[in-house]
C-alpha cells in the first residue's frame, strides 16, 4: 500500500503542501485569512467577471428563456444544442477562418487536440515554458517529442531543420503570452518558419492573450497579424473572458477529424448551452473593451517599469515576474505584500526554474492607477528596508 500520509508529510517539510485557499471575493478584491487584499493574482484580466452591469443585462436577457442548464450529454450524442453551431459560426466569422469548435475547458483542449492528430510519423516540437495542459497532451499521445529552449528559436530552426525529413510531419507547440514570465512567442518569425518547409504544423495556445490582446481583443496573432497563419489556434473563455471553455481555430478537415477522434470532446458532456450563451454574450462585446485594454498596459507597463532589472525586463505583458531568487525570502516577501493588502503569490521551483522563485502579479483592468502605485511604493519600501 501506498503511505499517502507520509507522502504528505514528505510534501509538508518540503514546504511543497498545497491547500485549497479559504477565500472570498468581492469585486477587485479578495478576503483570506480574515484580511481584505487587493487581488493581484487573478485572471479576471478585463475585469468582468466581476462586472454587475455586464451580468445583470445577461440576465435579463435570458429571462423567460428555455436555455437548458445543462446538455446532459455529450455533443456527438444529444447534447448538440442550437447554442453551439450559432457560436462556432460566429468565432470562425470573426477570426476569418474556416472553422472553429468549442471545448470545455483549456485543459481539454489541450489533453485532447494533439493526440488526436499525431502519429508514430509526428514529431512535436515545443517551448519549454508550455502550459501543463499541453505537456499531458504531448504525453497522452503518440508520437515522439522535443523541447526547445525557451523562446530559443534558433535551436528551434536547427531541430527542425535536423529532423524534418525524418518525419512525416512535425508539430511546433507554443504559448502566445507565456503564464510564468509574461514574455511573449514571436508569432511571426514561428509563421515563417513554418512556411519554409511544407510539412509543419504550428499550434498556438493564447490562453492569457485573448481578450487582452488585439485591436478587438482576439489575441497576440490578430495583433501580429498573422490569425491566418496560424494552423491550430487555441484560446479560453475561462481568464479575459470571464466564462468558461475554450476554442480552436482550424481548417474544415481538422475539424471534422476532431470531432470524430478527440477523446475529451467524444468522451465528456458538452457545456451547458446556459454557459455558452454567457460566452457569446461577452465575445460579441469583446471589440468594445478597448479602454479596459489600453487601461491594463498602461498600468502593466508602470509595474514594468518599477520592476526593472528584477523581472519588470522580462514581461511584455500584463504578467510580471518579480524574481526573488530563493524560495524562503520569496515567500517572506509575499507574505508582506499580503499584509500590506496586496494579495500576490509566490512561484517557486519545480514550477520556475531553481533560484528564480518569484512572485507573479498578474494584473486586470479593474485596478486603478492610484492602487498600482500604492503597490509599487510598497515594493520599494520593501527593497529598502532589506538592502
Ligand atoms: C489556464 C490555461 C489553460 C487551461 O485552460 P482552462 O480553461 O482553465 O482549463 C491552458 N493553457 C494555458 C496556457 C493556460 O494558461
Amino acid at each position: 500500500m501506498i503511505d499517502y500520509r507520509q507522502k504528505l508529510s514528505e510534501l509538508q517539510r518540503t514546504g511543497s503542501l498545497r491547500r485549497l485557499p479559504d477565500i472570498a471575493h468581492g469585486g477587485i478584491y479578495i478576503e483570506c485569512d480574515g484580511r481584505r487584499m487587493l487581488n493581484f493574482s487573478s485572471n479576471d484580466y478585463l475585469g468582468l467577471a466581476s462586472r454587475t452591469d455586464l451580468r445583470n443585462e445577461f440576465l435579463e436577457r435570458i429571462k423567460g428563456s428555455d436555455i437548458p442548464l445543462s446538455s446532459s450529454s455529450s455533443r456527438l450524442l444529444t447534447g448538440n444544442f442550437k447554442e453551439y453551431a450559432r457560436f462556432e459560426e460566429l468565432l470562425s466569422r470573426t477570426f476569418g477562418r474556416e472553422a472553429a469548435l468549442v471545448f470545455n475547458s483549456g485543459y481539454h483542449a489541450n489533453t485532447g487536440i494533439l493526440p488526436a492528430l499525431v502519429d508514430k510519423q509526428t514529431l512535436i516540437i515545443a517551448d519549454k515554458l508550455v502550459h501543463a495542459s499541453i505537456i499531458d497532451g504531448i504525453l497522452l499521445g503518440k508520437a515522439e517529442y522535443k523541447r526547445f529552449r525557451h523562446n530559443d528559436y534558433g535551436q528551434l530552426e536547427k531541430i527542425v531543420s535536423e529532423e524534418s525529413s525524418r518525419f512525416e510531419q512535425l508539430i511546433i507547440v507554443t504559448e502566445s503570452v507565456f503564464s510564468m514570465d509574461g514574455d511573449i512567442a514571436d508569432l511571426q518569425r514561428l509563421v515563417s518558419l513554418k512556411k519554409t518547409y511544407k510539412n509543419i504544423l504550428l499550434y498556438v495556445d493564447e490562453a492569457h492573450a485573448v481578450g487582452v490582446r488585439g485591436a478587438s481583443g482576439l489575441g497576440l496573432a490578430e495583433e501580429l497579424g498573422c490569425i491566418q497563419d496560424i494552423d491550430l489556434l487555441v484560446g479560453t473563455f475561462g481568464k479575459a473572458l470571464a466564462s468558461m471553455g475554450a476554442y480552436l481555430l482550424c481548417s474544415r478537415v481538422i475539424k471534422e477529424y476532431l470531432v470524430n477522434t478527440m477523446r475529451p470532446l467524444i468522451f465528456s458532456t458538452a457545456l451547458p448551452p446556459l454557459q455558452i450563451a454567457w460566452t457569446q454574450f461577452l465575445f460579441e462585446r469583446l471589440p468594445e473593451f478597448t479602454a479596459e485594454r489600453e487601461h491594463l498596459s498602461a498600468i502593466s507597463r508602470l509595474l514594468r517599469v518599477a520592476l526593472n532589472g528584477q523581472g519588470g525586463e522580462i514581461s511584455d505583458s500584463h504578467i510580471i515576474p518579480y524574481i526573488v531568487g530563493e524560495n524562503q525570502p520569496c515567500v517572506e516577501e509575499a507574505l508582506r505584500l499580503q499584509r500590506e493588502g496586496f494579495y500576490c503569490l509566490p512561484v517557486r521551483p519545480p514550477t520556475v526554474p531553481k533560484g528564480t522563485a518569484r512572485i507573479r502579479f498578474s494584473l486586470n483592468a479593474a485596478i486603478s492607477e492610484k492602487d498600482m502605485v500604492a503597490l509599487i511604493q510598497a515594493l520599494n519600501y520593501g527593497s529598502n528596508e532589506i538592502y
